[in-house]
């Protein structure tokens, strides 16, 4: 069907000198994916992410895993038509806008029959549906939408060209996928958000005596502040002792504190709750630390103690399966909250909002 017809605004197009590839609407569909834009392949065949190429390939293969034959899916792109290889950001960004009328019209034909949610694959298809082209920050939970009253669920993650090139980031393209398979078959609950305290109170101060007292209880640790250092470089060693500690963070199953370190430091009335957390990270021998090889360093020079040995880190850890992996805490929201390890330790088996989780950190 000739774009034009669902909307698509070709003749303000940047691409609009091409040939449109035309969607894939298979049979009682079980999925949507949309991808980016075609390639020469898909031009050639006039399919999207066809099986041949390498793109098409991985999510053939990924759909095929869990019992959904290719048959069955509908495949979309976010523009229709094949940019160049080496297309500028802003030509694509147009030419997503342009085509974006045609995409929301196919959708609603798809999702008013069956209400599917979409597999958003890169950073073009993100752009298509949420106008951000930052997939990094809210990859990984399902979403909910809205574009021309038409309301839709989506799932961001990586594009299988880029895993192609980057195999390292492919475990978290992964873990992405199976969500949205579990989201399909409804096996994906709710993310239960814990309660939170930042207020060293009584309630606080109930939280870590409880913690005191239940050393088999596994916790997370981590603590903020407010300058950065390099201890494996020691690039800011100079600047080592000026560092000031603004918080100590534990999280148990149901519940999370954050002690403010700027206000119970030299307060006599929270010395309790100082003491406290200082006896926790020193003594409490069930701890999974967020980055101990930067928290180590800073707890011994900061609150003048050796602590615990974690049980067990999620950077470090990470750092060594993958050390490709930027190191960076927006990219991290967006997927260590998500494996199974981690939900599994604190049992939290869902995060439908966890988006949500992004704006805390
Ligand atoms: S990408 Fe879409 S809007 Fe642009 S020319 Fe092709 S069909 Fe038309």
């Amino acid at each position: 069907m000739d774009p034009r017809s669902l909307g698509a605004k070709c003749d303000e197009c940047p691409l609009n000198n091409r040939k449109p590839v035309s969607s894939a609407f298979g049979a009682f569909p079980k999925a949507i994916v949309l991808g980016e834009g075609p390639n020469n392949m898909e031009e050639i065949f006039n399919e999207p992410l066809h099986p041949q190429g390498e793109s098409g390939k991985i999510i053939t293969k990924l759909f095929e895993g869990v019992g959904i034959m290719r048959s069955r899916l509908v495949i979309l792109n976010a523009f229709s038509c094949r940019a160049n290889f080496n297309e500028k950001e802003d030509v694509k960004i147009a030419a997503t806008e342009c085509c974006k009328p045609r995409l929301i019209n196919e959708l609603r034909y798809v999702i008013q029959r069956r209400p599917l949610p979409i597999l958003a694959l890169g950073k073009y298809a993100s752009v298509a549906l949420t106008n951000n082209k930052e997939i990094m920050n809210h990859m990984g939970p399902v979403t909910k939408g809205k574009i021309d009253n038409l309301e839709f669920e989506y799932l961001s993650t990586f594009h299988p060209n880029f895993i192609a090139k980057q195999p390292s980031y492919s475990p978290v393209m992964l873990q992405h996928f199976y969500r949205y398979i579990d989201y399909l078959n409804n096996k994906l609950p709710p993310w239960d958000w814990k309660d939170e305290l930042y207020l060293p109170d009584k309630n606080m101060l109930d939280v870590l005596k409880y913690i005191k007292a239940h050393p088999n209880e596994q916790i997370g640790t981590d603590s903020e502040t407010d300058g950065l250092l390099d201890p494996i470089t020691n690039r800011h060693k100079k600047e080592f002792g000026k560092l000031k500690l603004l918080n100590v963070g534990f999280s148990t199953t149901d519940i999370s504190v954050s002690v403010p370190w700027n206000i119970v430091e030299n307060d006599p009335e929270f010395a309790e709750i100082k003491a406290l957390t200082i006896d926790i990270v020193a003594n409490h021998p069930n701890q999974v630390y967020q980055n101990a090889d930067y928290d180590l360093p800073v707890w011994y020079k900061i609150l003048g103690i050796k602590p615990a040995m974690p049980k067990h880190d999620t950077l470090i850890a990470s750092r060594i399966l993958n050390p490709e992996w930027k190191a960076e805490l927006g990219f991290r929201c967006a997927f260590e909250f998500h494996v199974e390890r981690w939900k599994t330790i604190f049992k939290m088996l869902g995060d439908v909002a966890g988006k949500n989780m992004v704006k805390h950190l």
